[in-house]
């Protein structure tokens, strides 16, 4: 059974190898990105404010091939990408938050419509890997009830009013009291992040933290 297991898993390396997210090079299994781009990684990552009331880390800023590659794992199917995009997403939590205890991750989750037509919800898997890389549970706190216009298709102005009401929380009893790293792909004016807090604060988390891999701009 063994040798079969092993047998299939060097078909599937054969088949579908290990890609840097950023530039495709095929690369070793255990490698997380090339080392032509590993020099490209910023020594520092983003840290910003949402909404005046949370702080959110972000590994690299939203261009060239770090747009490329959350593009590509949120529109384009590569879905493979996530391991290794949660991988620089815990290294900038580490780095931006070193000294707080999270209890458990979530994530930004899309409405049950939208979600059918991609088929996954990006946040929610790599807040599944996240959860993977820094032991700790990852659970569905939210809920979209409103099936909405996509953010990045709207004007500043729009985005703020666009997910008003949109999210609830599935199960209060998770929140309250727990200390909430809340995941999303991309942070851009704040909009989603900042309407997901704000719902999950009802439920009273002891504090919520966020983290995505992209940043598009200063938000302060
Ligand atoms: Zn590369």
């Amino acid at each position: 059974m063994r040798k079969l297991n092993n047998l299939l898993k060097k078909i599937s390396i054969l088949l579908m190898p290990q890609r840097c997210p950023f530039c495709c090079r095929v690369i070793e299994q255990d490698q997380n990105t090339c080392k032509r781009c590993e020099k490209d990684i910023p020594v520092h990552a983003v840290l910003q404010g949402v909404k005046g009331s949370y702080k959110c880390s972000s590994a690299f800023l939203y261009s060239g091939k770090f747009k490329r590659a959350v593009i590509n794992f949120k529109f384009n199917h590569k879905k493979q990408y996530s391991p290794q995009l949660a991988f620089f997403l815990s290294e900038c939590i580490r780095q931006n938050y070193p000294d707080m205890v999270f209890d458990c991750i979530t994530y930004v989750p899309m409405h049950d419509i939208a979600e059918k037509r991609r088929g996954y919800n990006q946040c929610e898997l790599l807040a599944k890997d996240l959860s993977k890389l820094m032991n700790l549970p990852c659970h569905q706190m939210l809920i979209k009830t409103k099936a909405t216009k996509p953010q990045h298709s709207l004007n500043a102005k729009l985005r703020s009013t666009n997910l008003n009401g949109a999210f609830k929380v599935s199960d209060k009893k998770l929140v309250k009291g727990k200390s909430i790293l809340l995941i999303d792909d991309i942070v851009t004016t704040g909009s989603t992040l900042g309407e997901c807090a704000k719902t999950l604060q009802k439920a009273k988390p002891s504090q919520i933290c966020c983290a995505t891999v992209l940043a598009s701009a200063n938000l302060y």
